[in-house]
């Protein structure tokens, strides 16, 4: 990528005939392939590598060197790029101190340092080495303005004027020395008040030869520098060409406009072009594209019960391994959020695909080490398309991968999918609730509507369930059968849970005391997922706490369906959930298979809910009733009250009275309504009354 004229000149060659060559043709024949293989691995593990060997004068002879190389990570491509700096080893005893021991520059830079510090640092250095010299950096633009200058010792108005006749003189681009008796009068003047004699110039030379800007030693009293400072003098200027080069990846406004900040990968404009660009190059052989859309699993729970900052380093990290998960010349691009692009090109079929998603997945899937010293593990899900010809718009690659995506999703995480034509339809209309009740859980268009639960016995409200409802803008007010299955398999739920637990325990400050002076209980449904989450019981104190709500007041209701999977954990977390003071009802109850053997387990409950498909047949269905009062007899056994569900006619209310049910809830009492309806039917002595 870059050559230096002097490295051209010292073996023989003209400038720029190097440029583009395998850097093997610099050595000789007669250094040892294990000699360059034990630098190879020097270098790969990030070292500097100094040695001494031969490289090949354009006639054939051999001239020694002293040899320097470097990785120098690149914070664009992926691929590093390779540093070697070579001193002619004649030169070597009459070297100066500082060209000798630069090599902590170079790790500066291997370190992306802001090049302004490596400059300052240079600066000093030739201002140690050259006795009555000050030293200067002037970063020119592509129009000869000055852009920043660098000066230890100097004040940068007077050395960006300086930089600018120089450039004005035409003399900016060979190395050129200046009397400031020679100079216009006010800038002479103005040095000469700064104690300088002459100014020794050096061009700083880009990769594309295009002069970037100046290394100035200013000198006190000599005209001209010694050869061994001029040599030293090159070599540094050449040290800033690197340093500019590798800082304008980083700086370059253009870079900064099409990568992503945090993980420094191409942003999704970015990768979409590079898309379009690998799928017009598409054709000419006969290998493939495949574009895989890798989807971290539950990050938003991460995020959430890690704090963002830390998300922040997992993404990186994960970026960083994507990186090392594909070979020389594809593509790993950030679309936002937790969601990655990876373009690989030169795909032989579907098996290359496979084992390409198989490696993300792995190397995903490996534990993360955080910065506070805990470790976190990520799994990933992927979404996989393969291109084989030109045409297809980028937009249409990524909306099959997208579909791919959602089909592995819906096969359980930490899979992936390939694309199939009959997928789509369907999995697209998935893929947009979702992410439309994802940004719903953070703008306020959830809102809670209440239900009363009443005393058969006397007609009095104990208290309500809360029932999520999503007013989706464009949809109109949606029941949760629209949303809290899909909430469920994506594992929004858990959040979306959070948010319905805090609102639900915001809103039992408004409840005033009944007029007997009792305390509402507002139940909230918990999903399987929520009580499989260890940080459920510090979310119920953290919303308890923060709403200064008695735990007393609020219950919750899981369903007998439940995934049995993980039942330890759920019984632990109900029993602590219990030992808080917080009320447990089993909801649904009638509907599971695993009955009585789950209520035994689940004994920490003081409630069962009786499913509204056995109240609807009460009194007509002789098997219903039966059901209902074989239920209810468990119940009492057990010394749990029973909720009747969706009690609808006075009939239904009038036999669970005749069987000693305790609790009804359903439209016959009141439909859910809004929190300020509640509190209105909360604040009556009754809701009905028995004929
Ligand atoms: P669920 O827990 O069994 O809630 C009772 C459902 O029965 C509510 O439907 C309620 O409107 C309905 N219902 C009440 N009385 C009657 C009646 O007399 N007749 C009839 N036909 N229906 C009645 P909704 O609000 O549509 O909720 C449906 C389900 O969504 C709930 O069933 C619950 O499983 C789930 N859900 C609601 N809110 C949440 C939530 O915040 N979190 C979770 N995880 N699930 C929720
Ligand atoms: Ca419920
Ligand atoms: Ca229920």
């Amino acid at each position: 990528m870059y050559v230096s004229e002097r490295l051209a000149a010292m073996l023989g060659h003209q400038p720029g005939e190097l440029l583009g060559r395998n850097p093997g043709v610099l050595f000789s024949d007669r250094t040892p392939m294990a000699q360059l293989d034990a630098v190879a691995e020097v270098v790969e593990s990030g070292q500097q590598a100094v040695v001494r060997l031969g490289l090949r004068h354009s006639t054939g002879s051999e001239v020694p060197v002293e040899a320097s190389f470097l990785a120098l990570p690149s914070l664009s491509s992926g691929d590093p790029w390779y540093l070697a700096l070579y001193r002619d080893a004649a030169d070597v005893p009459r070297a100066e101190k500082v060209l000798a021991d630069h090599g902590d520059l170079l790790d500066a830079l291997a370190r992306a340092d802001d090049p302004h510090d490596v400059f300052i640092e240079l600066t000093d250095r030739v201002e140690d080495a050259i006795r009555g010299a000050s030293c200067w950096i002037g970063v020119v633009n592509a129009y000869g303005e000055v852009d920043a200058v660098s000066t230890s010792s100097q004040r940068d108005d007077l050395v960006a004027s300086t930089v600018e006749m120089i450039v004005a003189s035409g003399r900016a681009a060979t190395p050129s020395t200046f009397r400031v008796d020679d100079l216009s009068f006010e800038l002479g003047m103005e040095l000469r008040a700064h104690g300088v004699h002459a100014l020794w110039s050096f061009p700083v030379v880009g990769r594309d030869r295009r002069s970037q800007g100046l290394l100035i030693a200013a000198h006190s009293d000599r005209d001209f520098p010694h050869p061994s400072e001029r040599q030293m003098l090159e070599h540094l200027s050449s040290l800033v060409a690197v340093a500019l080069e590798h800082s304008s990846v980083v700086s370059d406004p253009a870079h900064q406009i099409l990568h992503d900040d945090l993980t420094d990968l191409p942003n999704r404009a970015l990768i979409t072009d590079r898309l379009e660009q690998a799928i017009a190059r598409l054709g000419r052989d006969n290998t493939r594209l495949a574009a895989l859309l890798v989807d971290l699993d539950r990050f938003r729970q991460l995020n959430h019960r890690r704090g963002t900052d830390m998300g922040d380093e997992v993404l990186v990290e994960i970026g960083k391994r994507l990186r090392r998960s594909v070979r020389l010349g594809d593509t790993v691009g950030r679309l936002g959020g937790d969601q990655f692009l990876v373009l690989c090109v030169a795909m032989n079929g579907e098996a290359d695909a496979s084992s390409m998603a198989q490696r993300i997945i792995a190397n995903v899937a490996e534990p993360i080490e955080l910065s506070d010293g805990t470790t976190v593990s990520a799994t990933a899900s992927v979404g996989v398309t393969l291109v084989d010809r030109p045409g297809q718009t980028a937009s249409v690659i990524i909306n099959r991968a997208e579909s791919a995506l959602s089909a592995a999703l819906d096969a359980g995480r930490g899979g992936w999918a390939l694309y199939e034509e009959g997928l789509r339809q369907r999995v697209v209309i998935r893929h947009e609730v979702e992410q439309a009740l994802q940004i719903a859980i953070d703008s306020d268009e959830l809102l809670l509507h209440y239900q009363p639960l009443v005393e058969i016995s006397t007609g009095r409200m104990l208290g309500a369930e809360a029932l999520v409802r999503w007013n989706r803008p464009g949809h109109g007010l949606l029941p949760p059968g629209a949303f809290i299955e899909i909430a469920e398999e994506t594992g929004l739920i858990v959040a979306l849970g959070a948010w319905v637990l805090d609102e639900a325990c915001r809103h039992l400050r408004n409840w005033p005391r009944a007029a007997d002076g009792r305390l509402p209980v507002v139940s909230v449904n918990l999903a399987a997922k929520q009580l499989a989450d260890e940080n459920l019981v510090d979310t119920v104190i953290g919303s308890l706490t923060r709403h200064g709500v008695p735990a007393e007041c609020l219950g919750f209701e899981v369903t007998e369906s439940m995934a049995i999977d993980k039942v330890d954990t759920a019984i632990e977390t109900l029993r602590r959930l219990g030992a808080l003071g917080c009320k447990l009802s089993i909801d649904d109850f009638g509907i599971g298979y695993a009955t009585l053997d789950y209520l035994r387990r689940f004994s920490m409950a003081d409630t069962i809910k009786l499913d509204r498909s056995f109240v609807s047949g009460l009194g007509e269905s002789r098997e219903d009733t039966a059901i209902v009062s074989a239920s209810l007899a468990l119940a009492r056994s057990l010394g749990l009250s029973v909720v009747a569900e969706g009690v609808e006619t006075r009939a239904q209310y009038g036999t669970l009275a005749d069987l000693g049910c305790d609790l009804a809830q359903g439209y016959l009492l009141s439909r859910p309504v809004p929190l300020d309806e509640a509190i209105e039917l909360w604040t009556r002595t009754h809701l009905i009354i028995l004929d």
